[in-house]
């Protein structure tokens, strides 16, 4: 497994593998690895022959109110971790290579963008978008393989590939669960063992949601009441319950089974936690 610091390093061992004829996915972490991650490793080495990772927090999608600085940070157990994966190349680049000084250039979209988490987070996607672009033009990678429990980044970067003709193919891997349905994410790190159970509610009330429309509600206004009342609690704090479109995060008001991702984002005291189920 091959450690690349640099932009240059980078683009130039992958224009090498391109030339040899090896097909690379990409998968973009920002480190403090877990399953979830290990799951699109996986994915990653099922659809090339080379894999690349990267571990890289990224400062313009945090707000300067927002836990950059405290966000968990573990590279060298992260590193030993995709060693013993079969990893082929980990991007570990600084702040400073991703963005030296006269940088000014950023990726805005401007819808999908708008809704869900970019109500409360209004620079997040931008900087989202602004750093897959640099970093699909540094590993130039055939798959980028992200995850589904990020559903609105996964769509905004399908966009993204489409719209700036990036000759790249998406694949979007499932969500990975603890045994009792927690997502699986970084920030889990930070739950206290009462905040985890507050935090359990969010997937017991997606799950609701989804018998609710087994049972043949189609009104999303119920799903979406039915969510918000199973999960606001004193220390659980719901940011937004939405039904939108796969498609293009639109809201939708009556199901269309298999098209239809209800979308959550809470806090457990100050954790914010997001999680999705498609109905
Ligand atoms: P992050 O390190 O949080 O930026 O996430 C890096 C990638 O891992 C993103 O594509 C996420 O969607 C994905 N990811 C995070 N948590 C999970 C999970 N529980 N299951 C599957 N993929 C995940």
């Amino acid at each position: 497994m091959r450690v690349v610091k640099t932009v240059d390093e980078m683009q130039q061992a992958s224009r090498e593998c391109r030339m040899t004829g090896r097909k690379i996915a990409f998968v973009p972490t920002m480190g403090a690895l877990h399953e979830g991650h290990l799951s699109l490793v996986e994915t990653a080495k099922e659809s090339a022959d080379v894999v690349a990772v990267s571990i890289f927090v990224n400062p313009t999608q945090f707000a300067p109110n927002e836990d950059f600085e405290s966000y968990p940070r573990d590279t060298e157990r992260d590193l030993g971790i995709l060693q013993e994966m079969g990893v082929d190349f980990v991007f570990t680049p600084t702040a400073e290579e991703m963005y030296p000084d006269d940088h000014t250039f950023f990726v805005d979209e401007e819808k999908i963008s708008k809704t869900l988490c970019g109500v409360s987070r209004p620079s997040h996607f931008r900087g989202v978008a602004t750093v897959c672009t640099k970093l699909l033009n540094i590993v130039l990678p055939d798959f980028l393989v992200v995850g589904m429990k990020d559903a609105q980044q996964a769509i905004i970067l399908n966009r993204l590939i489409r719209n700036l003709h990036f000759p790249t193919e998406l694949v979007v891997a499932p969500t990975v669960r603890d045994e009792d349905g927690l997502a699986l994410s970084s920030r889990n790190k930070k739950l206290t063992e009462s905040q985890r159970v507050e935090a359990l509610k969010i997937y017991q009330s997606l799950k609701t949601a989804k018998e609710l429309t087994e049972k043949g509600t189609t009104n999303t206004d119920r799903l979406i009441a039915e969510v918000t009342n199973r999960m606001n609690s004193l220390r659980l704090r719901v940011i937004y319950v939405k039904a939108v479109s796969l498609d293009d995060m639109s809201d939708i008001r009556e199901v269309v089974p298999g098209q239809t991702l209800i979308a959550v984002a809470a806090w457990v005291d100050q954790i914010r936690l997001i999680d999705n189920i498609v109905v």
